[in-house]
């Protein structure tokens, strides 16, 4: 096939003891996954169904033990932190039943759900999609993913982020209201889901501000840490 133009470039992520990397496809993000980041937002943490938005593949920002720098980006003057566990997809599938849904999990990081929480809110406030807020390039640092063959899956962990060596945000991830494998379910009855798929669980309470300078350091436990440094 010849092309008119260059092919848009492929985004992908080291895997953890391993010299592959995972092509990314979609970035899927479950939103208000926490009860308490629910509470924070000014919403109710029932559990109401599962909702979610998207990122394009090119918010996918390789992170990892080894610090990064990512721009402070524009049009925002309220750039928010996200710590999320990531899930990333190894196979095909659709209406998927959460008895099986783990079969589907190729992988899990650490990642950061950035956030343009002005632009973010102002669009919830007015009825209009979230897209300036969340799904600008760059928006999603995240570390070697580490397979799920080898590490098992992830039920308990804790998940915490520091700036610049200060406590921001921690919790643990069997906190999620909706689990990994009731995630990839619910969304796989609306959107046949495809290998390189990644899906962004949420983020606990403690989301916040970061500042040209700022060092962000995202942990979650087996998964290790990430370094995110905010350029000045
Ligand atoms: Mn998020």
């Amino acid at each position: 096939m010849k092309y008119a133009i260059p092919l848009p470039p492929t985004y992908a992520l080291a895997i953890a003891n391993n010299d592959e990397f995972f092509p990314v496809n979609r970035v899927f993000c479950v939103g208000r996954n926490y009860a308490a980041h629910a509470r924070e937002m000014g919403k109710d943490p029932d559990r109401e169904p599962p909702f979610f938005f998207m990122k394009p593949a090119c918010a996918v920002v390789q992170a990892g033990e080894k610090e990064i720098t990512i721009p402070y980006p524009p049009m925002t003057s309220n750039f928010h932190h996200e710590i999320e566990l990531v899930v990333t997809i190894g196979k095909a599938g659709k209406d998927i039943p959460i008895e099986k849904a783990l079969e589907y999990v190729h992988g899990y990081a650490v990642g950061l759900d950035m956030t343009r929480r002005d632009l973010q809110l102002d669009a919830r406030d007015k009825g209009r999609p979230w897209e300036f807020g969340k799904s600008f390039a760059g928006s999603a640092p995240i570390g070697p993913i580490h397979i799920a063959k080898q590490i098992g899956h992830l039920s308990t962990a804790t998940i915490s982020l520091t700036v610049n060596d200060q406590p921001r945000q921690s919790s643990d991830i069997a906190k999620l209201i909706w689990s990994v494998a009731e995630s990839i379910s619910y969304l796989s009855s609306y959107e046949t889901l495809e290998p390189g798929d990644i899906i962004m669980t949420g983020t606990p309470e403690g989301v916040g501000a970061v500042m040209p300078g700022d060092v962000m350091q995202g942990h979650i436990d087996t998964l290790g840490d990430i370094v995110v440094r905010v350029a000045k």
